[in-house]
């Protein structure tokens, strides 16, 4: 078989999962307006799929559906609405190379990310599966002794999700299984750029049996005129967002007229700090693992690259040597490891910070430079000698360059770090057991990775302090962000 044909077998198969129309009222439907949507392959820049873009009215309809699912899906027993997650769990693994194929066919991430995606993923619905059957309130005395207090935890109601386009699986999940886990019901708007694998996430849910209204998806072309009169509408009860911090920000303020609660998972820029007592090949390892998945675009990636004057030289060689050898290609071909970036317009935006930064002092060690041929193909790029004031540094890249620059002392590092909007992740590489517990009491961020490339996991909170979200998805905390809790207070029995 020829790549050619193996490529075009791969593709069949994935689109096969991936239903074109809006899901609304667990029925499949065409935007009332008759609108569409180009759904195109970064890596050749072809169309894969025209799918439904919906408009105001169904976003409308999806809330509808969401509000009449409310009373009935919260008052589902908590064992049933586990078992369906679970089902889900089972089925995107059963569809897990489909899944795969579809996220590297609309996002260009090379199939090994694609896999590890849906291993991520799916793991939210088997461990929301599981928290589903613990939610529980509390019964105590007042301390005066003349109350009984009680908690009693219940759904929050409708929610909105919005998703970006880096990990249409996983931003998915994160949301929809704590929610459902909670009672919720829910209407999701997943990134234009990426809305086939949401949409079959909604044929998986469909397929194991979640009643219909309980998960609605609204793919558009036009973001806010979809997702603002939901905002705006009473029936709504939460916002939780996933994107820009600037988008995110503007989203806070639309949502605080109807006091929504909200979550944000907004941008990053984490450093990743290298100390000259830490284990140099592991620090290079993980380096090109934290830049390099996603091609560079997650919001945990590493963003700056700070490392003790004494290792500097040899860890920019390294991981020059590592970066500049990575094949580069379509992101279905075996053995590839750096896939297209998402869109020409990313492509452009790196390419730009790239040249700020060596019109500031930078010198690229490799990569740097925009190939000629069809798809958004960025290389890996290492720019050494970066000044510690250039803006690269302290800008989310969202692609396959590291910036390294040099420190001196644990103080200087920190302020550094510390002086960023943003909060969401820092990876630290050192030998100092003393060290780790400082930076883990002062470095601002909500996710540390020590001597350890991937942190990501769904027993863990992730999350960001600053400009870089509100709330936290995964482990038993993520939950807490579906459910409200009501007091009811209670007369001394014994009185
Ligand atoms: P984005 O431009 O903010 O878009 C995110 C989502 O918001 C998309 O669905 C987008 O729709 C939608 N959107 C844009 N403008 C909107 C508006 N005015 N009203 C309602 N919705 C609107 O972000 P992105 O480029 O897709 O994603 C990259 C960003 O996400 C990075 O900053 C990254 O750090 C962040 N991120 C954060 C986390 C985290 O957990 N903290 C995880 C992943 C990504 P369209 O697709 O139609 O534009």
């Amino acid at each position: 078989m020829t790549e050619q044909h193996r490529h075009a077998e791969v593709t069949a198969r994935a689109l096969a999962i991936a239903p074109t129309e809006l899901f609304v009222d667990g029925a499949w439907r065409p935007a009332a307006d008759g609108a569409t949507l180009d759904i195109a392959n970064p890596a050749t820049g072809a169309v894969l799929a025209t799918i439904a873009s919906a408009g105001p009215d169904d976003a409308r309809a999806a809330l509808d559906a969401a509000a009449s699912a409310r009373d009935d899906w919260a008052r589902t027993p908590a064992r049933t609405r586990s078992e369906l997650l679970r089902a889900a769990f089972e089925r995107v693994h059963e569809l897990g190379e489909e899944f795969a194929a579809l996220m590297t066919l609309e996002m260009g991430k090379p199939l090994t990310d694609a896999r590890a995606e849906v291993t991520y993923g799916a793991e939210f619905l088997r461990w929301y599966a599981e928290e589903a059957v613990r939610i529980n309130g509390r019964y105590a005395a007042s301390p005066e002794g003349n109350l009984r207090l009680l908690t009693v935890r219940r759904p929050v109601g409708p929610c909105l999700f919005i998703t970006p386009w880096n990990f249409p699986l996983a931003m998915a999940t994160r949301k929809i299984a704590p929610a459902l886990a909670a009672g919720c019901t829910v209407v999701l708007k997943p990134a234009a750029l990426t809305p086939l694998t949401s949409l079959a996430l909604a044929r998986v849910l469909e397929a194991v049996g979640v009643p219909a209204g309980v998960v609605n998806v609204v793919p558009t072309a036009s973001a806010g005129a979809v997702t603002d009169p939901l905002l705006a509408d009473r029936r709504l009860r939460k916002l939780s967002f996933t994107g820009s911090t600037a988008v995110g920000r503007s989203l806070l303020r639309t949502s605080a007229d109807n006091v929504l609660r909200t979550s944000m998972e907004l941008g990053g820029c984490a450093p990743f700090i290298v100390f000259e007592d830490a284990d140099l090949d592991l620090a290079v390892e993980n380096a090109v693992r934290t830049k390099m998945r996603n091609i560079g675009q997650a919001c945990n990636a590493a963003n700056s690259f700070h490392v003790q004057r004494g290792v500097v030289e040899a860890f920019t060689d390294r991981l020059t040597e590592r970066l500049g050898s990575l094949p580069i290609g379509n992101g279905l071909d075996v053995g590839v490891e750096v896939g297209p970036l998402v869109s020409e317009d990313a492509r452009a935006d790196v390419d730009t910070l790239v040249r700020d930064a060596v019109a500031a002092g930078a010198r690229v060690a490799t990569g740097g430079a925009v190939p000629e041929g069809p798809g958004s193909f960025y290389p890996p790029t290492v720019l050494a000698d970066v000044p510690a004031d250039a803006a690269i540094l302290g800008r989310e890249i969202f692609g396959p360059v590291a910036p390294v620059t040099s420190f001196d002392t644990e103080e200087e590092v920190l302020a550094r770090a510390n002086a960023s909007e943003v909060g969401l992740a820092g990876y630290l590489h050192t030998g100092d057991m003393a060290r780790v517990l400082r930076f883990a009491e002062r470095l601002e961020v909500g996710l540390l990775g020590v001597n350890s490339p991937a942190i990501s996991n769904a027993a863990a909170p992730f999350g960001g302090v600053k400009h870089s979200g509100l709330g936290r998805e995964g482990g038993p905390e993520g939950i807490e962000e579906y459910l409200e809790t009501v007091y009811v207070g209670l007369t001394d029995p014994f009185a």
